[in-house]
Formats: structure tokens, sequence, C-alpha cells
């Protein structure tokens, strides 16, 4: 048994560690929090064993909730830590784990140059094996990473231009926005997007731009490829509906934006109606010899989770990528019942 200890129990955190628990091969020894606010007292409830940073015991002590003592003293028992904690804040935790000697996974919100190798589990999963400071790359990243890896494979990609229509905030967070706006995030272009997706997949050419707009469900990707070699639609949905973390999207399923997609995971039963896998519609999947296009919808909070369930595996047990993507798969019941 791997034991995982997650630091940060927030919007990426509390998936994780959920997604921890269902894995044979893993035990979740602890999760922390710097508030004692309401992922605190679900935290409890789950009864998964909840630390805190030293500074707040007070405060959960006063609030009436249960802790098991301090974040270093969770970190005592652990073989791995995922930091989920907020941007720029995993690298300063990095420290104390290094000093500690425990293998440590950070999230997209810390720097690429930061770490020892930035990661994705359909596109590098061997570049992370037996590393000690490894990087899960943003959901975006993510959920390009997904798409290009296949189609680099099968057909050869001389150029990605991917447009990023990007949720204003999470459903978790008031105060985000914007409310009334399409902001230009950033103005200038390219976006930082396109040289993150290269720290898993250096080989390709992509210029990203990005936007953001009043929604909190999900972001939306319009993607441009010119193909090297010459492709037909049929063939390239027959290749993405052969990879388990692509869900295509059917005309007959009648979605036609996120609120459709958030609905079926809903009707499904998917917890918190989370939506781990890529969806690309079908329809919009154009193919003209070497130019492609398509809109792809990505859950910003949820596609990094089986994503840190592999990258826990790709440290510490040093198994194979299909042997580690299978199982994360089985145990989180990937596929949206197609
Ligand atoms: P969040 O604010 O929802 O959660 C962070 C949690 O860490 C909170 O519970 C907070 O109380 C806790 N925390 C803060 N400082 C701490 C400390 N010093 N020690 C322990 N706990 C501490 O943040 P999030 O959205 O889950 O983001 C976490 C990371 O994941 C960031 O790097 C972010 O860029 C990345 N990420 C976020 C998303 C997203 O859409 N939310 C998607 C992909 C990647």
């Amino acid at each position: 048994m791997i034991n995982v200890a997650v630091n940060g129990y927030g919007t990426i955190g509390k998936r994780v560690a959920d997604a921890i628990v269902q894995q044979p091969d893993m035990k979740l020894i602890g999760v922390s929090k710097t508030r004692p606010n309401h992922e605190a007292i679900t935290a409890v409830e789950k009864k998964y064993p909840l630390y805190v940073v030293k500074e707040s015991k007070k405060s959960f002590l006063k609030a009436g909730i249960k802790i098991e003592g301090t974040v270093k003293e969770m970190l005592d028992g652990a073989d791995i830590v995922v930091d989920a904690t907020p941007s720029g804040v995993g690298i300063k935790n990095y420290e104390l784990y290094k000093k500690l000697g425990i293998p440590t996974i950070v999230q997209g919100g810390e720097s690429k140059d930061a770490v020892e190798s930035s990661f994705n589990a359909r596109a590098n999963f061997e570049s992370s094996i037996g590393k000690s400071l490894v990087r899960v790359v943003s959901c975006n990243s993510t959920g390009l990473a997904r798409l290009l890896t296949p189609i680099e494979e099968v057909y050869g990609i001389e150029q990605v231009r991917a447009t990023l229509v990007r949720r204003g905030a999470d459903p978790g967070q008031p105060g985000g926005g914007p409310i009334n706006d399409v902001i230009l995030d950033p103005v200038h272009l390219p976006s930082h997007h396109g040289p993150d997706v290269k720290s898993v997949l250096p080989g390709i050419n992509i210029d990203t731009l990005a936007l953001k707009v009043p929604t909190t469900l999900m972001h939306i990707h319009v993607v441009n490829i010119t193909l090297k070699g010459d492709a037909e639609k049929a063939g390239m949905c027959e290749l993405l509906s052969g990879e388990s973390r692509i869900h295509m999207v059917a005309a007959e399923e009648e979605i036609k934006g996120i609120a459709g997609l958030k609905e079926l995971a809903l009707d499904l039963g998917r917890p918190r109606g989370d939506l781990w896998e890529n969806c690309v519609w079908e329809e919009s999947v154009s193919v003209d010899n070497k130019e492609m296009y398509l809109f792809q919808a990505i859950h910003q909070e949820a596609d990094v989770v089986p994503e840190n369930i592999d990258a826990i595996r790709a440290m510490v047990k040093e198994c194979g990528r299909e042997e580690s993507m299978e199982l994360t798969d089985r145990t989180m019941g990937m596929g949206l019942g197609r």
C-alpha cells in the first residue's frame, strides 16, 4: 500500500482524496486544512484523518472540529504527498517535504521550471518514474495533452492553434468573475498555456489564446490542428473514441454546451457532477485533409484528478502507464455511459 497525504483539502485536494480511497493500492493517511470551514466538516464526516497547519489549531478546537494533529505529524507516515494548496504555496511547502525526504506532487498553479518533471498520464507517464518533485499540469494543459497525444502518434502534428474560453471562477469561489464581461486573459498573444502543454509534449508546435467568461461550469477549447499526414473525419473520431479519458459527444445526446454536459454527469450520479473526461463534440470534428477543427469541453475541477492518481503510481510504484491508467479508470468509473 502507498501511504498518501493530501496537503490542501480544497477544490482539487478533496477530489484527489476521494479518488485515493478508491484505489486498492493506496491508503489516505490524512488531509489538511488551514480553516475550519465546511470542507473541514466534510472531511471529518468522511472519516478522513484531518490535520491542520500549526497556527490554526486553536480555530479548529474553537469550532469543535476534531483534528489528528499538525501537517508535520501527518507527513511522518507518508510515502508521498499530494500538495493541492493554492498556486505558489505548494512550491514553498516543498522545502519541508524535501527536508523529510517525501516525494511530492504539486499542481498546475506552480511553475513548470520549479519541478523535476511535469506530468500527464497519456503524454509522458514515464518521465516521472522515480522522480521526487512532479507537477500535474493545469486543467487546460491536461485537456490539450490528452487530445494531442494520440493525434500526434497517428497523424503527426505540424501546428496547433487553440482558443481557450475559460470559466471565470470555480462554483465555490463567489468572489471570482467576470460577471458581465468577456476578459482577454491575457490581452497579448500567445497565452502561457501553449508553453505549459510543451512541458509534457515538448515536440508539439502550439499557440494558444485565452478568454475568461461569466460561467463557473467548464472551459471550452476551440482547437485547430494542421496535421502532417492526411486524415478523414471517421478515422479521427474512431481514434479519439478509443481514448478512455475522452468522451465523444454524439449528435443524439442533443448536448449543445457545458450546461448539458454537467446535467449528464449529475444524471449519471457522478460525485459532485464531475466530468473527468475531455468532452469532444463529434459533430464539431471537421477534417479536410491536413486541417482539422473541433470543440472540446474541460471540467476544470475534475480532469486533473485521475492524473494525480497516476502520478502517485509513476513516482512511488514505478508501474507502467497502461496498468496505472486502467486501474485508475476502472476504480473511478471513467466513461460516460457509452
Ligand atoms: P483551493 O483554494 O480550492 O484549495 C486550496 C486549499 O488549500 C484550501 O482548502 C486551503 O484552505 C488550503 N491551504 C491553503 N494554504 C495552505 C497551507 N499552507 N497548508 C495547507 N493547506 C493550505 O485551490 P484549488 O482550486 O484546489 O487549487 C489548488 C491547486 O490546483 C493550484 O495550484 C491550482 O492552480 C491547481 N488547479 C486548480 C484547478 C481549479 O480549477 N480549481 C484546476 C487544475 C489545477
